[in-house]
Parts: C-alpha cells; structure tokens; sequence
C-alpha cells in the first residue's frame, strides 16, 4: 500500500512526488503511460548521437525565482536565450516584432520613435479586447497581423485568431526596440544535460517507486495506495462526463540532415507558407558539438496526444464543469497543464506544483510516525482512491 499514486511523470507528477517523497517520507507510486519521464519535455540522443526533444522545443525560461531555487537541486544550468525568425514575405525576419522586423519588411530605416508612430498609424484599437485577433491587431495594425499571427494560428490551432481567447497570441509582445530575444524573463537557461537527467534525479528519492508503460485505467482499478495526484486530462478522469475537452496536438517529423548547421536561429516560424508551423535545429537550444544537426517540423491535428488546451471561452466554460468535480473528489489533487486546462509554460506548472504540495502539506498536517498509524486507522480505504473519506481543502487549478 503507498500512500500516494502519482499518474503522470511530467513536470507536475514529477514535483509533488519528490516534495511529497523527500518533505514527507511519504510513499509514493509514479506511473506514466509513456516509456519514459519528464512528460512533453522530454529529451534523448536520437540515432545521431544529437540531443533532441521529442515533442518539440522546450525553452526554459521564468521570473519565479522559487522555481529556479528548487530545480537547481536537480540541475546544473547552460546560458540560453532562445531567438526566432519568421519566414515573411520571402525574407527571415526577427518575431516577436520589434525595430529591426519593421525596417527590413518595409525597407525603412525608422528609430524607436519613429516605429512607435508607425504603428500608432495602423492601431485597430477595438472597444474591447477580448480575442487573439483583437490583441494583436490593437497592438500593429492589420497588415502585421495577417503577415505574422493570422495563417500560423490559423494552422496552429485549427481556428482563426477571432475564435481564441487573447491570451494566446498575448503571449508574444511587440517591441519598439532592436532586442530579438524571444523572452525576456530575468531567468534564460537550459538544464546543462537535458531535461530527462534532471527528471531522473527527481525521482531518484528513497519513497519513489517509478514504473512506466503504466496508465491511470489499470492503477484505477487495481488500488494499492490511498491518495492521488493526478496529471492527465481532467475530462478522461471523468470518464468524459461532460463531454470531451478540446486539445491540440501536433505531429513531430524528426529528421538528421548531413550538414553542422541548417538554420541561423534554433527557431524559424512559417505563418505564410508549409504545412508545418515551425522547425528548430536543436544544437542551438543545447550547445553540443556534433557534424550533423537534427532538426523537428511541427503539423499541427486534431488527432493524437493532447499536447495544448484550447483557450475559448466555450471551453473554459465545459472546464470549469470538470474543476468542480475536481474540488469535491476526495483525495485526489489535480495539478498540470492537462489536469488543470491551462496554458501553462514549465516554470508555472512546477509553481504549481509546488503549491499543490504544500495544500497537500496543510491539509494533511504534520506527518509522524505516530500521525502516519492515526491516519491509517482512521482513514482507511482501499483501491478506489476517490471513495476515501479525506476529503481535502483545496485544489490546484489555476
Ligand atoms: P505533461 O508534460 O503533459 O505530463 C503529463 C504526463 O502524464 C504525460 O507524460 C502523460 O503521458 C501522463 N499521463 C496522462 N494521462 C495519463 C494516464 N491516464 N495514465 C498514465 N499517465 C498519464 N513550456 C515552456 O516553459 N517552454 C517551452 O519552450 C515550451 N515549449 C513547448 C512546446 C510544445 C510543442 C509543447 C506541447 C509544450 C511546450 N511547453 C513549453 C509546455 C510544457 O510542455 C508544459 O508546461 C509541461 O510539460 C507541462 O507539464 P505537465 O506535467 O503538466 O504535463
Ligand atoms: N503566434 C503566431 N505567429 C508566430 C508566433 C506565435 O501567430 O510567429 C501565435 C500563435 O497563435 C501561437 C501563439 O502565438 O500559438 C503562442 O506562440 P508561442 O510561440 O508561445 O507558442 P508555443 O511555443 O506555446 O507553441
């Protein structure tokens, strides 16, 4: 019997296992339906020897300088500040937008000032701004949208940027500057070996037990522990109750080409042409030495792993029907991107995690040995790990 499974070993599943293992003593079982850790960041050397990430390119980046303190106990760090180009108009130009993208586009030589009255000239400024076309357009006028934002969303999402909520293409600021980072976060790192070396060491803690090629369907019904975090999409955790919930997924297409560089930047966008989205070129995100290089195209589908939550409004409704059956689900905490149907980049899913661990660590109070046989006697239940009578105080959904 382990006091807590753990479905799913991304970087949710991973964090609230290792504080629940290393803060608690606290046993704990993980399990991914994937033959591997570290969920959609994970990384390995392919048929080349080359560095590569599985589902696409995984920068890290973030201000939450608790994040950083915590995952540097697993990971050394390497300097990294990720640049894209957008393939535009025939030419290779900086995205996000900034000083640079505009004179070479238009073939002006304009300062600071003079693209900010550029782009005052093409504002749409709507009443309110509510979607992803409305955001960007209030910000550089329509031309620039519909050369940069409109096709790639478009095939990205499967929807016009009229039919998502803002914060998708809020993502990407303008800037009236020359500077081409694509984030500018106080924190710009790679971890020094990859993201599954650190996951490993996460793991690796007295209390963890770890077994892969294993699905929540199979756990479910089997038992064996007494609580639950889980990490999967919150609507197959209901068995779909309401309906599905929208996700996006991609198709990868991997390929090594017989040439040390193929692109000037990790990232090229194409938000004109291809079926695929964007290529990266992995050696610049990780800085190893090699005569090849090994490079990902990314189609996005409908079909497959979900891989993003769909941001609009109807969805967010359809969601908010599975969080309330999420709070009122004794023992189980539900915590991740899937489980929580957010948007979310690595460094929010670890703050929340993190905070997922200490709700858990409130509402369960101090853990003794003593504690740990009054709560056994008390609290028992057996392998449905939804029918327990703890009921907890809080969830994660962000
Ligand atoms: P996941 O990584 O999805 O992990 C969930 C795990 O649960 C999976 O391994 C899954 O197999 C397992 N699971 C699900 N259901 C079950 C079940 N029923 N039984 C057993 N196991 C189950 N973030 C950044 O910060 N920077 C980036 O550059 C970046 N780039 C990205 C690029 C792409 C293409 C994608 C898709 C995402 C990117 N992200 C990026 C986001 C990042 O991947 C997520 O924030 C992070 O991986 C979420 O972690 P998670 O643990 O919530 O989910
Ligand atoms: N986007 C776009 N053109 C670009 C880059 C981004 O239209 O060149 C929009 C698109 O809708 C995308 C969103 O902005 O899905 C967020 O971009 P980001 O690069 O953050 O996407 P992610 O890395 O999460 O796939």
């Amino acid at each position: 019997m382990y006091d807590w499974l753990v479905v799913g070993a991304g970087f949710a599943g991973a964090v609230v296992a290792e504080r629940l293992a290393s803060q608690r003593q606290e046993t704990v079982l993980v399990i991914d339906r994937r033959d591997h850790v570290a969920g959609n960041a994970f990384d390995h050397l392919d048929a080349a020897g080359i560095l590569i990430h599985r589902y696409g390119p995984h920068i890290f980046h973030t201000n939450a300088d608790q994040v950083v303190e915590y995952l540097s106990q697993f990971t050394a760090w390497r300097d990294y500040e990720h640049r894209v180009l957008a393939q535009v108009d025939g030419m290779q130009v900086p995205i996000p937008i900034n000083l640079d993208t505009i004179n070479r586009l238009y073939g002006l030589t304009l300062d600071s000032a003079g693209m900010e009255d550029f782009l005052a000239a093409r504002r749409e400024v709507p009443e309110r701004i509510e979607t992803s076309e409305d955001v960007v357009v209030a910000a550089v006028g329509r031309d620039l949208y519909e050369k940069f934002f409109q096709g790639y969303t478009r095939k990205q999402w499967g929807l016009d940027p009229s039919q998502l909520s803002k914060g998708v293409t809020a993502r990407i600021p303008t800037r009236t500057n020359r500077d081409d980072r694509y984030f500018t976060d106080s924190f710009q790192k790679m971890p020094a070996e990859g993201y599954t070396r650190m996951f490993d060491r996460m793991l690796d803690q007295p209390g963890i037990t770890l077994r892969l090629g294993v699905d929540w369907a199979k756990l479910r019904l089997e038992g064996g522990f007494r609580r639950v975090v889980f990490t999967g999409p919150v609507d197959e955790y209901f068995d779909f109750r309401f309906g599905k919930l929208p996700y996006r997924s991609l198709r990868f297409a991997h390929v090594t080409e017989d040439r040390v560089w193929a692109q000037p930047v990790a990232v090229v966008n194409y938000p004109q042409t291809e079926d695929y989205t964007r290529i990266t070129e992995y050696k610049h995100l990780t800085g190893q030495t090699h005569a090849q290089t090994s490079l990902s195209y990314e189609y996005p589908t409908d079909s497959g792993d979900p891989y993003y939550p769909v941001p609009r409004p109807e969805n967010e409704a359809l969601y908010q029907r599975y969080k309330a059956l999420a709070s009122a689900t004794a023992d189980v905490w539900f915590c991740g991107r899937l489980a929580t149907y957010r948007y979310f980049n690595m460094d929010q899913v670890t703050a929340q995690a993190l905070a997922t661990f200490a709700r858990i660590d409130a509402a369960l109070g101090p853990r003794s040995a003593a504690g740990v046989r009054q709560q056994e006697k008390h609290l028992p239940h057996g392998g449905d790990a939804t029918a327990g009578a703890m009921r907890k105080t809080g969830n994660a959904a962000g």
